[in-house]
């Protein structure tokens, strides 16, 4: 039998495990969290764009960073023909996701969609290209309200398992209780598609181990992606104990840092890329992880998520 390579999709191309070293997994290059009819939606010069957001990244690829993905679904301004122009100005690729964000970012088509017919969106954007960018989807990205999952988001994830099976396409989830992280786990099992395929974005803000410790065991991933934004210290510990626990090769790390906001152009107040990097690995080093496991969480894993 013919063995395929698996490889991720992003704005300049497919690209292999040797092509790619350090990944940051989920951060933003553009983002816009206003209600979806305010007059501007979305809208920007991607010429602004680029003058602000092409340094930074320049800046994370100066540092060793091969490749991140932007983690903005349909729902929050998503605009892949300008994150491809700033990705191709930066000369550093860039993934980007289908799927849909949670209530009340959901687009009026989406409720009079079958989910069916959400699923064949889903799986165009992956394999066909996005709009009229010819950029393939890396992933599904979604989410699901904060004190459960809503009867749309629920007609979202299962239209997302249906795609993503159909291209082993992994799932990303923006859930900030562990409860609810739960349903969706059990929601995408029964759909016959498996945890493995599974990110739960967000992690870290669950403040209770345990259920991190929970969605490891049943095999999905998890993803402490606010460093940066919280102290250090408390990354660092809530990593070793994962590492402790024997699931390292679970774990995705990142910033969820950036980004242009149509609603402040170019006096958006950008959070760079590089904190990671230059700051909190020193010291997860200095926490005693060794440079083999810092391969793993910063480019094998990041890569094992993401490719197809
Ligand atoms: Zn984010």
């Amino acid at each position: 039998m013919k063995k395929t390579k698996t490889t991720l999709r992003t704005t300049l191309g497919e690209l292999t495990r040797e092509q790619v070293g350090f990944i940051l997994p989920h951060e933003h290059v553009f983002v816009d969290l206003r209600p979806m009819d305010v007059p501007g939606f979305g809208e920007a010069d991607a010429s602004d764009v680029k003058q602000l957001m092409v340094p930074y990244i320049e800046e994370a690829k100066a540092k060793g960073v091969s490749m991140m993905v932007d983690c903005g679904p349909l729902g929050v301004g998503r605009r892949v023909d300008i994150i491809k122009a700033v990705s191709k100005a930066a000369k550093l690729p860039i993934m980007v996701p289908t799927g849909i964000y949670r209530e009340p970012w959901v687009p009026k088509w989406v409720y009079g969609a079958s989910e069916m017919e959400i699923a064949e969106w889903m799986t165009r954007e992956l394999t066909e290209g996005i709009e009229n960018t010819g950029v393939k989807a890396g992933f599904i990205k979604l989410s699901a309200g904060d004190s459960g999952i809503t009867d749309i988001e629920r007609k979202i994830l299962k239209a997302a398992c249906i795609s993503a099976k159909l291209v082993n396409a992994v799932i990303g989830s923006h859930t900030i209780h562990g409860e609810v992280v739960r349903n969706q786990l059990d929601i995408i099992e029964e759909m016959g598609y498996k945890a493995d395929r599974f990110i739960w974005i967000h992690t870290h803000l669950e403040r209770n181990f345990d259920i991190h410790l929970e969605m490891l065991r049943r095999g999905a991933w998890i993803e402490y992606d606010g460093i940066s934004w919280e102290d250090d210290e408390r990354f660092i510990e809530l990593i070793l104990k994962v590492i402790n626990a024997g699931y390292i090769d679970q774990l995705l790390l990142s910033q969820d840092n950036g980004w242009y906001s149509p609603k402040t152009g170019l006096a958006s107040k950008v959070r760079g890329y590089t904190y990671l990097g230059d700051i909190f690995i020193p010291k997860l080093k200095a926490a005693g992880v060794d440079e083999a496991s810092i391969i793993k969480l910063t480019q094998i894993n990041p890569f094992n998520a993401f490719a197809r």
